[in-house]
């Protein structure tokens, strides 16, 4: 006898606050969810301090991710740790297939899969990672106390984690390809200002990364101070990120053009019981957010209650039949 997979009425991709706040919210209109995700607390749970989620003044990420995990213990709704890697739509039910093997059934979707980071492409970028190239000031910063080190980027990340290292390495460049910085929030701009160990450089991009076990200096494309040249013992990686649309083109989900899946107010997008919430989507232009991340997964999963409720056996008559 072949066992049917278990099927749900949402299943939710991601472990982020979109995907958690997603699961609460599902749980409490009763309908039966799932939550698949690839790393607990996605990028909130590296982020370091939170200052701007209301109702706690600071707390670290992780720990405010543990704090969106809670209700999903208490409620009863599975928590999978794994990777989400197809999902196909039979009549009205999908049936989502994980990288670890399991299969299941649902009748909506929810994508919660956030954007991955953006690398430089350079030689031995991969190779070095922890060996001074990184991606996140936030996880490596203590492991450059004393260090010189670099940051490229000019956005938040970038100036948050400048500011962070200035407080292990003994000096920090920031190194940003437009003239300067336009994009961070204001309170950030002034703590990085307030670092005296670090020194912008603007209008410059690295070309090379350099060095022999390990990165020891960095290539620039033009001259700083007579020469193109740094010694660093880390480059901190933050330029961006892009959404992670695998799963949307599967389904035929409408993306913009900047791939950022379109949804309308309450996260469908437009296949029919497909719903999206989170740093993946449209919705929050670049106010890209734990707070309006949660905001949109409370949305999607009322969005997603509304179509299950309206097809009650979308699933059960596959079941039947597969
Ligand atoms: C360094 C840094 C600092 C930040 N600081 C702040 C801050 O101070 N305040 C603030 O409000 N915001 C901050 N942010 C932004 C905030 O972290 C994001 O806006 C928020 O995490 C978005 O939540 P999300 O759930 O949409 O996506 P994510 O948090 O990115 O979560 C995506 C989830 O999907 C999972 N996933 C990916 N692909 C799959 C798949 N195929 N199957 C299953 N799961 C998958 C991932 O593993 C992850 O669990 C910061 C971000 C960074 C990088």
């Amino acid at each position: 006898m072949t066992t049917q997979p278990e099927a749900y009425d949402v299943a939710i991709a991601g472990q982020g606050a979109a995907a958690f706040a997603a699961g609460m919210y599902a749980a409490r209109y009763q309908i039966k969810p799932i939550v698949i995700g690839e790393t607990f607390g996605g990028e909130t749970a590296i982020g370091g301090l939170i200052e701007n989620y209301p109702g706690y003044p600071e707390i670290d990420g992780f720990d405010l991710m543990m704090k969106f995990r809670e209700p999903l213990d208490t409620y009863g709704v599975p928590v999978v740790d794994d990777k989400v890697t197809s999902i196909s739509k039979h009549g009205d039910c999908f049936e989502i297939d994980t990288e670890g093997g399991q299969k299941c059934l649902a009748t909506s979707i929810i994508l919660a899969v956030g954007r991955e980071r953006r690398t430089l492409n350079l030689e031995r970028e991969e190779e070095w990672i922890g060996r001074g190239v990184s991606y996140c000031s936030v996880c490596d910063a203590p492991l450059h106390r004393g260090n010189t080190v670099a940051v490229v980027g000019g956005g938040d990340s970038a100036v948050k984690g400048a500011t962070l290292l200035s407080k292990y390495a003994e000096k920090v460049y920031i190194i940003y390809r437009r003239e300067a910085f336009t994009r961070p929030e204001p309170v950030n701009l002034r703590r990085l200002e307030e670092a005296s160990n670090v020194e912008a450089i603007f209008n410059a991009n690295v070309i090379a990364l350099e060095g022999g076990d390990g990165l020891e200096g960095i290539a620039l494309d033009r001259e700083h101070n007579g020469a193109s040249e740094l010694d660093v013992h880390g480059i901190f990686i933050e330029i961006g990120a892009d959404p992670r649309v695998d799963l949307a083109r599967q389904l035929g989900v409408n993306l913009n053009d900047i791939d950022e899946i379109i949804v309308d107010k309450m996260g469908r997008t437009n296949v029919e019981g497909v719903m999206a919430a989170g740093d993946v989507t449209d919705a929050s232009g670049d106010l890209k957010q734990t707070i309006t991340a949660a905001a949109q997964g409370a949305l999607a999963a009322t969005a997603a209650y509304e179509w299950a409720s309206a097809h009650p056996n979308a699933c059960r008559w596959h079941a039947a039949v597969a």
